[in-house]
């Protein structure tokens, strides 16, 4: 699949290129040589895979996938493997890219991967889903590895996936691999603190933001758009602190309580009914009519292109939290920019996730476990810096929080290029 092929109907631009807009202009920014731009506005390998299921009616369906490494100067590329009838190529290999850029600012010793199959997970089997993940796994096993490319949880994929990740490649070199994919459940070497540790990330950069701001948490009200792995733990997270969390939502649309919604009894109700809708004691509201509503802070936690040109200039929020990737397109940005709202880029707000996958990772070749709170210690350290770090590159070149660290990243990775070389 090519850049002409049709966008998804979720989308309004081609996420890779306009990934690829956003890394010009940050070269433009930081003045970085115009060869490492050419050289990074790439992805290193692009696999394109049939991954051939028998489904429970006994037919066969050859489902497409993908795997991209986009670079890994800095160390083994390291993504996420999503599950969705929306994936495309392109899309991948701009995941795959924002993923280097996001190691490259919390300083992890890895490049950037994205892995994807074009599915409808919730209308497959659990049987369908192990068998599709088993011979996608086989299809790209020469491509992954602990010190090559090292998958994780993303949109439609989770810790049982890649517990069969885990043992599909194990059983093909003949031993137990904990390094070869992160997310995984405590039992086969998972880490603790991993499965909350994304909306963990985004909470600490919303903190510190509100301390940058003179605001405190606990006056805020919060907005969350989408209730997976990163919304509903975000959402838990903040209720925990105390912040009025005052609609979420998930694909079917959301729930809205002005005074604060009771997080705790709306995990209940979506693990029990599988929706959020008809959830007592709050109002039906639309995912459109979220991104507009009345809060403080915004937390886009779905899918990408939610903040448009169409809808950014009617935006309340003062600030908005990156908890998904991708959710605001450029235009978006200049709009939000112009109107002094506060945006927290993707690669800072969401990197709590791969923090603690490169925590795991690390156990996992040491075969030593750390403790719930040394994980939560040291993702704050990391996460905290990182803010810091953007939040006066941001002062120094009177520039918006996404440039300063896409401009941060981008210099890491091309540092690293000039000093190994170009090969041969
Ligand atoms: P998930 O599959 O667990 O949850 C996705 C949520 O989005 C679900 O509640 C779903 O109902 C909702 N959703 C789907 N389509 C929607 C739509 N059109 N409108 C509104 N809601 C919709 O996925 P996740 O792991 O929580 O990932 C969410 C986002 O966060 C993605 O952009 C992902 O790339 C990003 N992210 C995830 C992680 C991680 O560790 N899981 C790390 C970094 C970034």
């Amino acid at each position: 699949m090519s850049s002409a092929t049709p966008l998804p109907t979720h989308l309004h631009e081609n996420p890779f290129a306009l990934a690829q807009t956003q890394l010009r202009r940050v070269g433009e920014t930081f003045d970085v040589d115009p060869n490492l731009i050419e050289v990074l506005s790439q992805c290193k390998k692009t696999v394109e895979v049939s991954v051939p299921v028998q489904m429970d009616d006994g037919s066969v369906f050859a489902f497409q996938g993908y795997r991209v490494v986009h670079n890994m100067t800095r160390g083994p590329a390291k993504g996420g493997i999503r599950y969705h009838p929306a994936v495309t190529q392109d899309e991948v290999k701009a995941l795959a890219m924002w993923m280097t850029w996001k190691c490259a600012l919390m300083g992890l010793p890895f490049g950037g991967a994205k892995g994807g199959v074009i599915c409808d997970p919730k209308r497959l089997s659990i049987g369908e889903k192990e068998r599709l993940t088993r011979r996608y796994t086989s299809e790209i096993i020469n491509e992954i590895g602990p010190e090559k490319d090292i998958p994780a949880p993303d949109v439609g994929t989770d810790a049982q996936v890649m517990a069969w990740i885990f043992d599909t490649y194990s059983m093909n070199v003949g031993h137990s691999v904990l390094g070869v994919v992160t997310g995984k459940p405590l039992s086969v070497g998972g880490s603790v603190g991993r499965d909350g540790a994304t909306a963990r990330g985004s909470l600490y950069c919303i903190r510190t933001a509100m301390q940058k701001q003179g605001s405190r948490l606990h006056d805020t009200r919060i907005a969350i758009q989408g209730f997976g792995n990163v919304g509903s733990n975000l959402a838990r997270l903040l209720s925990e602190e105390g912040v009025r969390v005052i609609a979420v939502s998930d694909s079917r649309g959301g729930i809205h309580n002005p005074y604060g919604l009771d997080v705790p009894a709306a995990i209940a109700y979506k693990a029990e009914h599988g929706v959020l809708e008809g959830f007592p004691g709050a109002d039906a509201i639309t995912n459109e009519e979220l991104i507009e509503i009345d809060c403080d802070v915004l937390t886009p936690c779905a899918l990408e292109q939610v903040i448009t040109a169409e809808n950014a200039p009617r935006v309340r929020a003062k600030m908005i939290c990156e908890g998904a990737n991708g959710p605001t397109t450029p235009e978006a940005d200049e709009i939000l920019e112009d109107r002094g709202i506060l945006v927290l880029p993707d690669v800072l707000a969401n990197a709590g996730g791969v923090v603690v996958s490169y925590f795991e990772w690390v156990q996992g070749l040491q075969e030593y476990f750390w403790k719930e709170y040394e994980v939560h210690a040291k993702l704050n350290d990391i996460v905290v810096r990182a803010f810091e770090e953007t939040w006066s590159t941001r002062e120094r070149y009177s520039t918006s929080m996404r440039v300063a660290a896409y401009g941060l990243a981008v210099q890491r990775v091309a540092e690293a290029t000039t000093i190994r070389g170009l090969y041969p």
